[in-house]
């Protein structure tokens, strides 16, 4: 069994703490997902499991052991990298089975752990070839059949499909699902696209400023987010925040006309301020009724985002069907149901419930 657990894990550069007493279990076999925006300490949490980083305090453990102190060999784990970071002199097999030959490995050994990678990852037919010969998509999956080849308990991922253009990152999302499905080996894979995060993930581990946010399935943190952040943070577009006041034990949208909102969440005293959270896909857009104006629609075909401006400056975003015939500059008004509203504290943005 090859879980990871990482136990109170502080990160420093000199005085500058950047990871913040992590508590983390990830299962065996399981893909795990850090998410979360540049900066946040993504990469460096990797690499401190890895062992590429030294852990400035607290417990990392790899299937049971304590590896806190262990080198990156011995930890059982191999990396792959947004630079592919191939041999460029070398082949495809050679470039696989490189660090297998400097372990001292039989010639035959090789070759068999190099040809069960390549017919993993569809690379067959390339093995004589050179990198620049490749295609980024194919440099990539070398990339990663060097890492399979090790046949390490824990693959490590850092932004792989940073690099690709947005249709072969699609391709290779999909091709690292089906890898993780075939051989079954926990995975932990970072990034800062909450699509590949959604996509990919069995858990999703939201990280902000060296903090978890939250960790959950991707659905748990899409229906049930536990503050403004990760609400924001996960969904495509993100969650609409709107300023709601607390009135007669309901909450009222200054921006949607006063819309009142009934709700069974706890809310603070009678004229507190609230957030209001809507997601795009939950708004209903209908022409006339209120003030609120479709400044600019953006149609994709099967539906449509209409970013809408209310009078209070506020601005919204709606998906509405593609073929919605509401012209631009029209005034509308917005509704929903209420027990898709989401609300979170004003000042702490901690979700109410
Ligand atoms: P992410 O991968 O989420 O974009 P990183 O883990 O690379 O973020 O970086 C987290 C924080 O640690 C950043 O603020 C970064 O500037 C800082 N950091 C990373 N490496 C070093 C270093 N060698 N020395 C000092 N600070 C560093
Ligand atoms: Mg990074």
């Amino acid at each position: 069994m090859s879980g990871v657990a990482l136990r109170q894990a502080v990160k420093r550069y000199g005085q500058v703490q950047v990871i913040h007493g992590v508590d983390l279990e990830i299962e065996h076999g399981e893909f795990c997902v850090f998410v979360g925006p540049s900066g946040c300490g993504k990469s460096t949490l990797l690499r401190m499991i890895a062992g590429l980083e030294e852990t400035s305090e607290g417990e990392i453990s790899i299937g049971g052991r304590d590896v806190t102190r262990a080198d990156p060999a011995e930890r059982g784990v191999a990396m792959v990298f947004q630079t592919y970071a191939l041999y460029p002199h070398m082949t495809v097999e050679e470039n696989m089975g490189f660090g297998l030959k400097m372990n001292g490995h039989p010639k035959a050994e090789i070759k068999e752990k190099v040809t069960e990678a390549s017919r993993i990852l569809k690379l067959d037919d390339y093995l004589s070839r050179k990198p620049k010969a490749l295609s980024g998509g194919q440099r990539q999956r070398v990339a990663i059949g060097r890492a399979i080849v090790r046949g390490p308990e824990v693959f490590l991922f850092d932004e792989p499909l940073s690099n690709l253009d947005a249709e072969l990152r699609v391709d290779m999302r999909v091709e690292i699902a089906r890898l993780h499905k075939e051989i079954g080996a926990t995975m932990i894979y970072v990034t800062h696209d909450q699509v590949e995060a959604m996509t990919l993930a069995d858990k999703i581990v939201v990280l902000r400023a060296g903090h978890i946010e939250q960790v959950g399935s991707p659905m748990e943190l899409y229906q049930d987010p536990d503050n403004r952040f990760v609400a924001g943070f996960i969904g495509s577009p993100s969650m609409n925040f709107l300023q709601g006041t607390v009135q007669g034990g309901q909450v009222v949208i200054p921006a949607l006309g006063g819309r009142k909102v009934a709700t069974s969440v706890a809310l603070p005293a009678e004229g507190s301020e609230v957030i209001v959270g809507l997601r795009p896909q939950h708004l209903r857009v209908s022409e006339g009724g209120s003030d609120v104006t479709i400044d600019i629609r953006e149609r994709l075909g099967g539906v449509a985002y209409d970013y809408l401006i209310a009078p209070t400056g506020e601005r919204i975003v709606a998906e509405t069907r593609g073929d919605e015939a509401i012209p631009e500059r029209t005034k509308v008004s917005v509704d929903f149901d209420d027990v898709d509203a989401m609300f979170f504290d004003a000042k702490t943005e901690a979700r109410l419930r």
